[in-house]
C-alpha cells in the first residue's frame, strides 16, 4: 500500500499579483496556486510522490496608491490573498501629493476602526477608507525601503518615505515589508537607528515597540544581505524573506545561501517576488514567476539546513501566520 500524500500549505509572503503582469489571468494563477498544480511546466513537478505543496496564502505588496487599492480589492475577492498598502522606493518620485496621506488613512482606519468622515477634506482621494477596506484583509505596510540598484528616485526622497512607512508600522502595529537592493548597509544603519532604543528586544513583552497587533516590526523581503546582517536584523525583531536569490547556484549568491543557513528558523519566510526572480531551476523557463514556486525555495532552504522540505514548509508557514496574524489557513489544496 502506498503512503498517503501529505499536503504542504505554503505561504508566499511577497507576490505582486496586483500588477499588470497578472491582470489577464489572475483567476487561473490563484486557482493553480491553491491547487498546487503546475500544468504548464512540462516534465517538472513541484510535488514528489509523497508531498504536494500548495499555496495556502499570499501577501500582495503595493508599489503605489493605485496598487494599494488593487491589493485591498484582491484580498476581498480571494480568500487566499492578503493586502499591503505602501509606496515602493522606486516609485517614490512618482507619487502625487496626497497619495501617502491616503495610504496612511487606509492603514489607520484598518486597525483602529476609525470612522473616516466622508466630508473631510481629501476623504475621497482614494475613495473613502471604509469603502476601500470593506471586506478587505489588510495585514502589512509596504513595500517600502531603499534601492540603489535602479536609482529611480533620489536617495533622500526614498529615505524620507521609508521612515514614514516605519512610523506608520509603529503606529498601526502592522508589520512593514522592507525592500533593499544594493542598499543593505544603508538599511542596516536605518534599522539600528530606528529600533535602537531596544535595550529590550522588540519582541519582549516590555518593549515599547510591541503593540497588541504586531509580534515584530516586519520583514526584510528578498533578503540579499550578509549572514551578519541576517543575525543583526532578526535580533532587532525582523523576519527575513527568502526567494529566488537563495536558489541561484552562482557564487555571487553564496552569502545569501549562508544567511539562510544561519538565520533563526523561526524568522525565515518564503516568497517569490512574483512576477520577478523566478527560482532555479525554473529560471528562464517560466514567462513570469508565480506563488507556487515558493516550493523550490523551501526545497533549497531544506537542503541548506539539512532539514526535510516538510519541516521547512511547516515552520515558515507558521512564521508567516504569526507575523501577519492570518486566520486559520486551509490545510488541503483546492481542486483545480
Ligand atoms: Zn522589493
Ligand atoms: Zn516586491
Amino acid at each position: 500500500m502506498s503512503a498517503p500524500v501529505r499536503f504542504l500549505p505554503l505561504v508566499d509572503t511577497h507576490a505582486h499579483l496586483n500588477l499588470d503582469a497578472f491582470a489577464a489571468d489572475l483567476d487561473d494563477v490563484v486557482a493553480r496556486s491553491r491547487s498546487g498544480r503546475f500544468p504548464e511546466i512540462r516534465g517538472r513537478r513541484v510535488e514528489d510522490a509523497l508531498f504536494r505543496p500548495f499555496v495556502a496564502a499570499a501577501v500582495c505588496p503595493a508599489v503605489d496608491l493605485e496598487s494599494s487599492l488593487r491589493s485591498l480589492e484582491l484580498s476581498r475577492r480571494f480568500d487566499a490573498l492578503f493586502a499591503a498598502v505602501g509606496i515602493h522606493p522606486n516609485h517614490a518620485a512618482l507619487a502625487e501629493p496626497g497619495d501617502w496621506e491616503a495610504i496612511e488613512r487606509l492603514a489607520l482606519a484598518a486597525v483602529d476602526d476609525v470612522k473616516v468622515d466622508a466630508n473631510a477634506p481629501n476623504a475621497d482621494a482614494a475613495g473613502s477608507a471604509p469603502t476601500a477596506l470593506d471586506g478587505a484583509k489588510l495585514v502589512a505596510i509596504g513595500e517600502t525601503g531603499l534601492d540603489r540598484y535602479w536609482d529611480d528616485a533620489p536617495f533622500d526622497v526614498q529615505s524620507a518615505l521609508f521612515l514614514k512607512h516605519l512610523e506608520l508600522g509603529r503606529r498601526t502595529g502592522l508589520p512593514v515589508l522592507i525592500h533593499s537592493r544594493d542598499a543593505n548597509d544603508d538599511l542596516d544603519a536605518v534599522l539600528r537607528d530606528f529600533y535602537a532604543d531596544a535595550s529590550v528586544s522588540p519582541n519582549s513583552p516590555d518593549s515599547p515597540k510591541l503593540t497588541a497587533k504586531s509580534p515584530s516590526p516586519g520583514v526584510v523581503h528578498s533578503f540579499s544581505g550578509t549572514p551578519e546582517q541576517a543575525l543583526a536584523w532578526t535580533e532587532l525583531g525582523f523576519y527575513l524573506g527568502f526567494g529566488g536569490f537563495v536558489t541561484y547556484p552562482n557564487r555571487k549568491f553564496a552569502e545569501i545561501a549562508e544567511a539562510a543557513q544561519v538565520a533563526p528558523l523561526d524568522r525565515v519566510l518564503l516568497e517569490t517576488d512574483a512576477p520577478f526572480l523566478t527560482p532555479h531551476p525554473l529560471r528562464g523557463k517560466l514567462e513570469r514567476n508565480e506563488p507556487l514556486t515558493t516550493a523550490f525555495v523551501a526545497k533549497r532552504i531544506a537542503e541548506l539546513r539539512g532539514l526535510s522540505v516538510a519541516d521547512v514548509v511547516r515552520q515558515t508557514t507558521e512564521n508567516a501566520a504569526r507575523l501577519f496574524r492570518f486566520p486559520t489557513l486551509p490545510t488541503e489544496p483546492s481542486p483545480l
